[in-house]
């Protein structure tokens, strides 16, 4: 079966080997980071609806879990906020009924966790990784130009209910904007919030690949320190994509996996060889034709050369 709502599994950095289920068309999200790796934000909205079909995703997964893969996680992330689907609670559900050995992970913006049903239907998942950038409105609304009406005090807000309610685990991102959210005043506010949230991790990023805006650039690597050591002690800088066994494709084309993979971030050659554990040759030859299709074109930055899905 050629997926069209998993994608993976790729070697994650923080989750390690992760099968991916992606349950929004791109890019579908609550807010518009200007660092965001998959773009901007074409479907502004905070509208739960069922934007791709329950019971397909739920046919894919299962399809997959049926052969008893090696896996980390399964994560809902991809091509925008997966928890405006209004049907991810009950995917959830499925997974930890039929498949209770595989963990289950939301990559979230926490922006709907002030929404009941939305804090209910991810009850069941044992990680939840929001992020919170900022809290000040101003720097909020610069790095993640939210939907009209939504604050950062609600983002606040709804992280700290659902940590209240949530037993699973979860780890908070920050994602440092140099010139944005960098400053002593907002690091403090945050260090606050997060103490008001209680987390069981918090990991500090910065931009990796391209973002939304091309004038977003990276947090150097000791300002990256400098912040997690005022965030406090337990403050993690996320490092690279971890190494170690690397699964062979599980099944289909290379040439739909490295598609499948580039068309939710860009991504270098290195990177599509770490995260697929394909062989370099392989995945340059793969690249080679799909950009001789014009399916796939390059784009030079900081980080070396990135391809991303035309
Ligand atoms: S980074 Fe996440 S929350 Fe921000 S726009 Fe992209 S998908 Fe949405």
């Amino acid at each position: 079966m050629a997926y069209r709502y998993l994608f993976g599994p790729v070697r994650s950095r923080r989750l390690g080997t992760s099968l991916g289920v992606d349950l929004v068309p791109l890019k579908t999200c609550t807010l518009s980071c200007v660092y965001c790796e998959c773009g901007r934000t074409t479907c502004l909205t905070m509208e739960r609806r069922e934007y791709v079909p329950t019971d397909r995703v739920i046919a894919e997964v299962d399809e997959y879990l049926a052969e008893d893969p090696d896996l980390d996680y399964v994560t809902f992330a991809g091509s925008g906020e997966p928890t405006l689907h209004s049907g991810i609670g009950k995917i959830i559900s499925f997974i930890k009924d039929r498949y209770p050995r595989y963990r289950i992970a939301v990559l979230t913006n926490g922006t709907l966790f002030t929404d009941p049903d939305v804090r209910a239907a991810l009850m069941r998942a044992d990680l939840i990784v929001p992020s919170l950038d900022a809290i000040s409105e101003e720097v909020f609304r610069k790095i993640n130009c939210p939907c009209p009406g939504l604050t950062a005090g609600d983002l606040l807000e709804g992280l700290k209910t659902f940590a209240e309610e949530f037993t699973g685990e979860m780890w908070l991102e920050v994602f440092i904007v140099r010139g944005l959210n960098d400053t002593e005043d907002e690091i403090l506010s945050l260090k606050d919030a997060i103490a008001a949230i209680g987390p069981d991790r918090v990991q500090v990023n910065t931009l990796d690949r391209p973002g939304a805006e091309v004038w977003v650039r990276p947090a150097p690597p000791h300002d990256l320190e400098r912040i997690a050591s005022t965030l406090g002690g337990d403050t993690e800088v996320i490092g690279t994509v971890c190494t170690g066994q690397v699964l062979p494709p599980r099944s289909g084309e290379v040439i739909d996996l490295l598609l499948a993979t580039i068309r939710r971030r860009p991504c270098t050659l290195d990177d599509l060889t770490v995260l697929l554990g394909l062989r370099p040759a392989e995945v340059s030859k793969c690249l080679r034709v799909l950009e001789a299709e014009g399916r796939v074109e390059q784009a030079r930055e900081e980080r070396g050369v990135f391809y991303r899905a035309v």
